[in-house]
């Protein structure tokens, strides 16, 4: 507890200066009611599928009981939203219960949606049943992808109605409340830095930096303005790596404000993000970003590359020297063409270097781009060609959304460029069986795509919790096949063309 705490303990809005957090208690709910524990991150908190079945673990994840000798918090920070300034931002509806260790590790239990809190401005805390089953089903499968990830404990329902939208006549429309219970090694995000940089509270910019070293990077050393250099160095290096593996997987995060950037490099903030479906670096899944398309798929690197920018500036103080910093900046760039490329040929097969590689996947994006098709199918189904004799597009047509569209110069491009694959492949020793394992362990068979997430939203919405659980244990062996799941390997169907996420 060396951070300074809000000292007036209450949970009224305000600007909260000098703290970097908050106490506040969780609001009671009208009737909790447990949809789903992940058993995973039970195991990893040292709890068993019986601890689920208590009223108290009921209580305490639904904001409904506060453990003894804790005192739940919520965090100050501020933020860059859609590259402006954007003040005091802070946990508006997360509140920080407590801290596990276990097994050498240690966890932040988070609440999502339990209630008001000194920075929830306009807003009223709480969450939506559909988008916590979004953040819930999400973060459990990306962290089985690989993906660095904040967790998910356990999803509920809080019993209350929580008001979203006016409807165009007029009439209030309720949704089912929902609590999730989120989980990370910490919650600090670029903004929480940021906001003491924009105060110019040094000392307390200080304070909350000495401390993420000491707890979260303390292989890094004592406090020094070399020991901040390579503080930087290590978050630039994480955010680089944990958008490598989004572009992997083909995840759009849709908000990457600075304050929805972990300082630890994971995901965090589960909103409007969305899966590709057609392999397409403009889409964005965010309807608030149709114009600009800032958070578009293509755009994420070089997002995280401004955003670090943000938080470079934000240490700036601490460190007083720009060079160090711009040179770390400058290395992301390079590292960031190195690993991209390593990533796209680990997802091609390739594991011999070969100069004309980028060359080999330049067209391949560019025919991709042609017309849609299908990322996730299109790279599980590559896995299948033989060296010697798919030669021709015929064998991933299944990935395309317009298979009729695939003529003429389009179809001439694609077959190209297969005769360029499969004569590339040649140089590679692997057996076309070994090579199909290597591609499988990184081109995910099941991602949750988009209307998966929304048809089980749709179910639970009538009282049908079957199909979140179903597309949860389906999630969790994303690069195995299962012929259980066969059906949930398909394109889009053509009702969710164009439905996107949703925020909140
Ligand atoms: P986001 O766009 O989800 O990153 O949220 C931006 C800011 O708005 C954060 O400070 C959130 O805590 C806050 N916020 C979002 N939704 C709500 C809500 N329903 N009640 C209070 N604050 C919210
Ligand atoms: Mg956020
Ligand atoms: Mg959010």
């Amino acid at each position: 507890k060396e951070l300074p705490a809000d000292p007036i303990l209450e949970n009224s809005r305000r600007q909260v200066s000098e703290a970097c957090f908050s106490y506040v208690t969780p609001k009671q709910t009208k009737k909790p009611e447990l949809l789903h524990v992940s058993p995973e991150m039970l195991d990893s908190l040292g709890l068993s599928k019986e601890d689920t079945k208590s009223d108290d673990f009921l209580k305490v994840f639904t904001g409904n009981k506060v453990l003894e000798e804790t005192k739940p918090y919520a965090m100050c920070y501020g933020g860059h939203q859609f590259g402006n300034w954007a003040g005091q931002l802070g946990d508006g509806r997360a509140i920080n219960l407590c801290e596990v260790e276990n097994k050498g590790k240690n966890w932040q239990l988070q609440l999502k949606g339990a209630g008001e809190t000194p920075y929830s401005r306009n807003a009223d805390g709480l969450a939506v049943l559909r988008s916590s089953i979004r953040e819930y089903l999400c973060s459990e499968a990306m962290f089985h992808l690989g993906v660095p990830t904040t967790r998910a404990l356990s999803l509920a329902l809080s019993g209350d109605q929580v008001l979203r939208d006016v409807m165009y006549d007029g009439n209030p429309a309720y949704e089912k409340g929902a609590i999730v219970c989120r989980t990370a090694e910490s919650f600090l995000r670029f903004g929480n830095y940021q906001i003491f940089a924009a105060r110019q509270d040094d000392k307390n910019l200080k304070v909350l930096v000495d401390y993420t070293i000491k707890y979260h990077f303390s292989n890094l050393g004592e406090p020094s303005k070399d020991t901040y250099i390579a503080f930087f160095k290590e978050v630039a290096h994480r955010t680089l790596n944990m958008i490598i593996q989004w572009q992997r997987v083909g995840f759009v995060h849709g908000v990457m404000n600075t304050d929805n950037m972990s300082i630890l490099g994971l995901t965090i903030d589960y909103g409007p993000y969305g899966w590709l479906e057609g392999y397409d670096y403009g889409w964005t899944p965010n309807t608030t970003d149709r114009q600009h398309k800032r958070y578009r798929y293509g755009n994420q690197p070089n997002i995280g590359l401004w955003n670090l920018l943000q938080l470079a500036n934000a240490l700036y103080p601490l460190i007083e020297e720009a060079s160090p910093l711009e040179e770390i900046l400058n290395q992301y760039k390079t590292d960031f063409e190195n690993e991209s490329l390593k990533m796209m040929c680990s997802k091609l097969g390739l594991a011999i270097e070969d100069e004309n590689d980028q060359k080999l996947i330049q067209e391949l994006e560019d025919v991709l781009h042609l017309t849609e098709t299908d990322m996730t199918i299109f790279f599980r189904s590559l896995s299948n060609i033989k060296r010697e004799n798919s030669k021709e597009v015929a064998a991933i047509k299944s990935a395309f959304y317009k298979p009729d569209e695939v003529v003429g110069n389009i179809k001439k491009r694609w077959n190209d460029w297969f005769m360029m694959y499969t004569e590339r492949l040649q140089m590679e020793t692997l057996s076309d069986k070994e090579r199909q394992l290597k591609m499988n362990a990184v081109n995910p068979k099941y991602v949750l795509r988009n209307y998966m997430a929304q048809l089980a939203i749709d179910a639970a919405d009538k009282g049908d919790y079957q199909l979140i659980d179903e597309l949860f244990q389906m999630l969790k062996n994303p690069y195995e096949e299962q012929p259980k799941y066969e059906k949930w390997f398909a394109k889009r169907p053509d009702w969710a063309r164009h439905k996107v996420g949703c925020s909140m």
